[in-house]
Formats: structure tokens, sequence, C-alpha cells
């Protein structure tokens, strides 16, 4: 079974005017889609082929001799994952349990934002700055390139893609600007909640 692009859950012009269609129809159609392709093409006709994403990230961490592999799933991954993490008229703050767990592991809304945006500005080059599940404790933690925080155990919560692609068309190189528009504009607490609240479950259980 071939992976596929799966479709963005809103259409290319919703994150408008501070995501343009441009980008995201580049970032999706382009930079998301090249991934999958890579992907299918490194697993064809191999015993990969039958893996789930996760999966081979998983079994191929780590491994030079699996580092295209690692990269391309891991990309594909990492992608749907970001587009989740956003919504159209997103940004505010988050609520219940969520907030209540920011709120213990961080000291306050801000002081994760604060420490958010400045794992963003300090992944040199390219990468990912990730809200984490560590341990029972939120955290925030950056990473190079491809590299995922579910190889290190931890349990991805948010994301926000720090790769020139994402934001270049709409902001240049104001880095910073892009990732204060991300958290006020777009981030998506629903989806956050969500994945901490199975996160939760899953430990628990
Ligand atoms: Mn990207």
């Amino acid at each position: 079974m071939a992976f596929t692009l799966p479709d963005l859950p809103y259409p290319s012009n919703a994150l408008e005017p501070h995501i343009t269609a441009n980008t995201l129809s580049f970032h999706h159609g382009k930079h998301h889609k090249a991934y999958v392709d890579n992907l299918n093409k490194l697993v064809a006709g191999t015993d990969l082929e039958k893996k789930t994403l996760e999966e081979l990230i998983q079994l191929s961490a780590g491994d030079p001799a699996k580092a295209g592999i690692f990269n391309n799933a891991a990309q594909v991954w990492n992608h749907t994952f970001y587009w989740h993490s956003m919504k159209p008229a997103g940004g505010g703050e988050p609520k219940g349990e969520l907030a209540t767990k920011i709120n213990a592991d961080f000291g306050s809304f801000d002081k994760f934002k604060e420490e958010f945006k400045n794992a963003g500005a300090t992944q040199f080059g390219s990468g990912w700055a990730w809200l984490v599940l560590d341990g029972g404790k939120l955290k925030v933690t950056k990473t190079p390139n491809a590299e995922v925080p579910s190889t290190k155990g931890q349990i991805p919560i948010l994301t926000m893609d720090v790769w020139e692609h994402a934001y270049y068309l709409d902001f240049q190189n104001r880095r910073p600007d892009y990732m204060e528009t991300f958290l006020t504009k777009l981030v998506n607490w629903d989806f956050a909640a969500e994945n901490l609240q199975k996160a939760l479950k899953k430990k628990a259980a």
C-alpha cells in the first residue's frame, strides 16, 4: 500500500492573510507531496512497504543506512501534524485541562509562549518547534531537519514548522514575525488539547 498525501484540513486560502494560499499550495502541494513521493520510491518493492508511517520512523531513526527513509517518512508525518496545529481564526489561549497543565508546567501561558518562540528562533537552519509531553510534563523542544520528538519517547502535542519554505513567501527572513503570527492568529489549541487528552489516557492505561 503506497503512502498518500493527506488533504489539508482547510482550503489553501483559509489561513489568509497570515499564511497565503501561495505559501500553503507550495508547502502542501510541492514540499509535502515530494516527501510522500520520495518515500514511496524508497520503500517500493521492499518489506518496508507494508509498515505504517510511525513504524517506518521508529525503525529508521538513528540508522545512517536508512536516513532517506527516515527523513521522508518523518517529514510526511511532521507536515500532517503541522497542518492540524493551525486553523482559520486560531490563536487565543488554551482552555480547560491543557490551560491548567501549561500553567502548572511552565508557570504561565506567557512563559510557554516565550519558550516556544525561543525554540523556533534558536533552531539554526531548518527544523521544528514543539510542545511535547515528556514523562508526564509538558515541555517545549526543537528538532533539526526532519527529526521527531517521538523517537526520544516524547509525545508531540503541537508543532510549528520553522523551515524557510514555511514562511519565506509571506514573511521573507522575518521568522520571529511568522512565529508571533502562528501563536496569535493560527495555533489550533483544540488539536493540542485532544493530543494531550489522548496522551494522558494512554499513559494511565
Ligand atoms: Mn515544511
